[in-house]
């Protein structure tokens, strides 16, 4: 994967097609204007960019929280170069420009198909029958590209051992990425990126993703066993989705910005029928209400057993259609496996 870092305000050029910006930065939120150039150094318009899923990593401080940083992904359609803006008081800390398109691709190939197509056909609306987990023609890390060497710091350790902890819930998030995106691969390898090393984080924050035509990736490494998000005994692996609530705390996230478009029904498929397996394999009802205890700092915080992201933090994740369609997913998954 190529990649080029420059934060300044300076028009910063490359020497291959850039696949997405990552950036982070401090104060306002929609505090920084981006505008990309093309191949003959010709710019685009300027746009303000829309900040992401504030997801991150529990740390060591008395709330078991890290503070959030305003962060994006902006899809940039194979261009040559970007320029930055910032408002007064804001500080970009971060700039990527990362190109996807030529990341190696190990192990086997994408899978083919709808992964849920077998509970999606029934013309009376009810789905059935009820799929195993882990969901069939999952894309797993191997199949989309993950590069695992990411996972590892300079001396060869794990920078994120992988710690499991018991279930308690399910949260759903959305990227705020493309929301016609040629190649949804490519983005979760730039999102794995932007996570694993620009932040850190020694992995990608989410357990799941999920694009516009219902194909499902593995997210956060597990182990070997096939069982995606879990260990052999069920336990679920902790990852850095959603800040001060992740241990045992499964986070899916939906490929696209859902803050004003609707998902796709294949997608909308997907989310009900992998939810439902989740709550199934749990024993959770999808419409029930957790008390969530975070099994690091003891705090207890009750809320929807499917939540969105702003369910337990202040931020417009999963956006507001996603958001308000929750409801439907929560009805559907629990008809599917009540
Ligand atoms: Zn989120």
């Amino acid at each position: 994967m190529a990649r080029s870092v420059s934060p300044g305000p300076e028009i910063h050029r490359t020497d291959f097609p850039i696949t997405a910006v990552a950036l982070s930065w401090t104060g306002s939120p929609r505090g920084v204007r981006l505008r990309l150039y093309n191949r003959k150094g010709k710019p685009g318009a300027w746009r303000t960019v829309v900040p992401g899923c504030p997801c991150g990593k529990d740390g060591a401080g008395r709330d078991g929280a890290t503070a959030p940083r305003n962060q994006a992904l902006v899809p940039a359609g194979n261009s040559y170069g970007y320029q930055l803006e910032a408002a007064s008081g804001v500080r970009v800390t971060e700039a990527l420009a990362i190109d996807t398109e030529r990341e190696p691709r190990t192990g086997e190939p994408l899978a083919s198909g709808t992964p849920s197509a077998r509970a999606s056909r029934d013309p009376s609306g009810s789905l059935s029958p009820r799929p195993a987990f882990p969901p069939s023609g999952l894309i797993t890390r191997a199949a989309w590209g993950a590069d695992e060497t990411k996972r590892f710091t300079a001396n060869g350790s794990e920078s994120s051992p992988t710690v499991f902890t018991p279930f308690q819930m399910i949260t759903v998030h959305h990227t705020a990425t493309d929301p016609d995106d040629p190649d949804p691969a490519a983005t979760v390898r730039a999102i794995y990126q932007q996570h694993a090393v620009s932040n850190d984080w020694g992995d990608i924050g989410y357990h799941f993703l999920i694009d516009q035509r219902g194909q499902i990736y593995e997210g956060r490494y597990s182990g070997t066993d096939g069982r995606p998000a879990h260990n052999a005994r069920d336990e679920v692996v902790t990852a850095f989705h959603t800040i001060g609530f992740n241990p045992g705390n499964i986070g899916i996230a939906l490929l696209g910005d859902f803050t004003k478009a609707e998902r796709t029904p294949r997608m909308q498929e997907s989310l009900v029928n992998l939810t439902g397996a989740l709550a199934s394999l749990h024993g959770l009802a999808p419409l029930s209400r957790v008390t969530y205890r975070h099994v690091v700092t003891g705090r207890t915080t009750q809320g929807p057993a499917v939540a969105g992201h702003r369910d337990w933090t202040s931020t417009d994740c999963p956006g507001t259609t996603a958001y308000l369609g929750l409801g439907r997913i929560r009805e559907q998954a629990a008809r599917l496996y009540g």
